[in-house]
């Protein structure tokens, strides 16, 4: 099952389609990113085939089909890392410390009540993960929590910034 993700604000129907496919697995889809005339720029950066092909729905929806790992790596690189300066990396690779760490940047940092609710979405995810680890939730369970939970997140965020 894919996690659906949000990466605009924008209500217009999309016009431009970007398909990534594994070079590994037979090409299999790893994301389609729909985004309209105006958000063109936005998947810009999408490895992929570009196209203007059957784009069906709005602007911004994401059907993320990679693993676990990747998506949340995905988040890291298209939002949380340059909202909040953490990434994976620099904490050897732990979901939950990273995530914790951006929500307590997001946290001390928030100007205005929209980006709380980006810190409350974030800190949410964080709980997940951690909750994870700790072996109160299920791995598979868990993680899908997470990813919902980082989908809901992003989205703020794409309001917040008003894009
Ligand atoms: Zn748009």
């Amino acid at each position: 099952m894919p996690v659906l993700r949000q990466l605009t604000a924008c209500s217009a129907p999309a016009t431009h389609v970007v398909e990534g496919r594994s070079r590994k697995k037979r090409r299999a889809l790893e994301y389609r990113v729909e985004v309209c005339a105006g958000h063109r720029w936005l998947a810009r950066h999408w490895p992929g085939r570009h196209s203007t092909r059957e784009p069906g729905g709005r602007c911004g929806a994401m059907m993320d089909h990679r693993a676990y790992a990747r998506v949340v790596q995905s988040h890291v690189e298209v939002w949380i890392g340059p909202l909040t300066a953490q990434d994976l990396q620099a904490h050897d690779g732990d979901v939950a410390a990273a995530l914790r760490a951006a929500h307590r940047w997001l946290q001390d940092g928030a100007r205005g009540e929209i980006w709380h609710a980006v810190a409350a979405a974030l800190g949410h995810a964080a709980w997940v993960a951690e909750a994870v680890v700790s072996g109160l939730v299920e791995v598979e369970a868990g993680e899908r929590q997470v990813l919902a939970a980082l989908s809901a997140a992003e989205a703020i965020d794409g309001t917040a910034r008003g894009v």
